[in-house]
């Protein structure tokens, strides 16, 4: 059955690196979509500097010609705090018996043992890590045993089983990250080239991100 892929994050706002991230998913893992889960309340770091109207928005417009990538708000939804083992849960009984693929960045799989029940994730899902820029890879020895003893070698086991896989995901590198474009817009930079038309115009537009980076 071919999985549906899950990117969770902030985005804050949405930029090219998590619509590339999606699409890469997509094309090498053949997915059937990529869901954007939006961060409500993040457990792990500070709140986003945009409001959840105005992150749900932008994913909206620079998602809409994409086909295969679409928003899911149960988390926006939701007046708690977000953790993602509550989110696969809940996305597991929506979805019994298709494959998820919980994609990350790997920065975010190196924090991965900081999680909610994170070694339970694997219940529920295959986890995707992608490289990023700046990152190199360093796992603690506790987070490699365990990627070793899950690892999928090729993207066809993520078809076979609807969860328990951990597979690395080879990907052109995009060197962009949202802090990186609010710092950029605070400082009246240019950053048409990291964001889709529609992020950019719509970021004027409600004159986000001016003093916050
Ligand atoms: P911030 O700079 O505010 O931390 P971010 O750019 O990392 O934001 P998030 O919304 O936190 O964006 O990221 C959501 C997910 O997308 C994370 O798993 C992150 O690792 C991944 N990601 C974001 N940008 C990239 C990129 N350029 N390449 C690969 N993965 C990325």
């Amino acid at each position: 059955m071919q999985p549906i892929g899950i990117l969770g994050g902030t985005f804050d706002p949405i930029h090219q690196g998590h619509i590339r991230l999606a699409i890469e998913a997509c094309q090498q893992l053949d997915l059937q979509q990529v869901r954007f889960i939006p961060v409500h309340i993040p457990p792990h770091r500070l709140r986003p500097v945009a409001c959840a109207e105005d992150r749900k928005a932008m994913l909206e417009l620079a998602l809409d010609e994409h086909q295969q990538l679409t928003i899911d708000t149960r988390e926006l939804d939701s007046m708690s705090t977000s953790y993602t083992f509550n989110t696969l849960e809940s996305l597991r009984s929506n979805y019994p018996k298709t494959p998820l693929c919980l994609i990350m960045g790997e920065d975010a799989f190196a924090h991965i043992d900081s999680w909610f029940n994170w070694q339970e994730l694997l219940d529920y899902a295959h986890i995707i890590v992608a490289s990023r820029p700046g990152e190199t890879l360093r796992l603690s020895k506790t987070i490699q045993q365990w990627a070793e003893r899950h690892r999928a070698e090729v993207p066809a086991q993520l078809h076979s089983k609807a969860a328990g896989f951990i597979y690395f995901m080879n990907m052109p590198l995009i060197d962009i990250s949202a802090t990186a474009v609010r710092a950029a817009l605070a400082e009246n930079k240019d950053v048409r080239q990291w964001l889709h038309e529609s992020t950019f115009s719509y970021i004027n537009q409600h004159q986000l991100y001016q003093d916050a980076a």
